[in-house]
């Protein structure tokens, strides 16, 4: 039962959907399932920390059949086990520790350490979340500009040099197929950093929903390019969304993965939403596009 001392080479962040690979470990995951480690991976895996883009669909291909991927989740070990999500002590990155690709399967999955595998994210699905995923980072740039008038003190700037209301204030970002979910907490702190939160009230929410999705709609119509910039290939190696917008390069540490333009996202909608989360004033950001296939 050998544990890797490094981490999983991944190779999404470049685009790849297939990853043919060496299965170094394989371990019980609850009650029903078996956690899979390979030497390489394509399948984005869900982070326990920051679980923004769901994990990939998609099957593990083994000289004796096709075994379905039931999810995909960040493990780590020191070398003494191999741990799964939420039960990670260490921060990613922490030296002494390797951070993994853990593929779940069904529990009586046929698949041994030793085992040469390719690994295949579904296409599809794959698309869905990248579009959803570079949406909502167009959504949060395009919400940062419309706000960009409201502060009262400076702030702390975005990619693009605006106040970086989405960074301060963000709570949950959530990625799903062709769309995105994020909340901002309009707490305290957020008015005492100077921002004036009459800017996000109920009454002015429609307006400012037209001013982002009409941000996003210049961007796409100036055919924004997107690519990923990465340190290394293992997956703790920082990676970057990097987007050539019409007001300059925004680079924002992102471990998702994404489309080449904003001009395939197609048509955008933001719509807000003020709520309150246990007395806390929210506000709701959803973004929809409706894609080009
Ligand atoms: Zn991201």
């Amino acid at each position: 039962m050998t544990l890797p001392s490094h981490d999983t080479v991944v190779t999404y962040p470049d685009g790849a959907l297939d990853a043919t690979t060496v299965v170094l470990h394989t371990a019980p995951a609850g009650e029903s399932l078996l956690a899979i480690v390979t030497e390489q991976s394509s399948f984005h895996p869900v982070d326990a920390v920051w679980p923004d883009q769901p994990a990939d669909a998609g099957v593990i291909e083994t000289a004796h059949g096709v075994v379905p991927i039931v999810d995909a989740v960040l493990a780590a070990t020191d070398g003494t086990e191999l741990l799964l999500g939420g039960d990670i002590p260490v921060r990613k990155g922490t030296e002494g520790w390797a951070f993994l690709v853990a593929h779940l399967v069904a529990g009586d999955a046929a698949i041994a350490e030793g085992d040469e595998v390719t690994v295949r994210a579904d296409a599809a699905a794959r698309r869905a979340l990248s579009i959803g995923h570079t949406a909502c980072h167009a959504a949060s740039l395009a919400l940062n500009a419309a706000l960009a008038g409201h502060w009262s003190k400076p702030a702390r700037e975005d990619a693009l040099g605006a106040p970086d209301f989405d960074g301060i204030a963000i709570a949950s970002s959530r990625i799903a197929p062709d769309s995105s979910v994020d909340v901002y907490r309009l707490n305290k702190s957020l008015r005492r950093a100077g921002f004036d939160t009459a800017a996000v009230s109920a009454d002015v929410l429609g307006e400012l929903a037209a001013s982002v999705t009409a941000t996003i709609t210049d961007w796409a119509t100036a055919g924004t390019t997107v690519h990923i910039d990465r340190d290394g290939t293992g997956l703790t190696d920082r990676r970057y969304w990097v987007a050539e917008l019409p007001g300059g390069t925004a680079r924002i540490p992102c471990g998702g993965t994404h489309v080449g333009s904003l001009a395939e996202l197609g048509a955008v909608r933001v719509e807000f939403e003020a709520g309150e989360d246990g007395g806390t004033p929210v506000l709701t950001m959803r973004t929809r596009v409706e894609p080009h296939r």
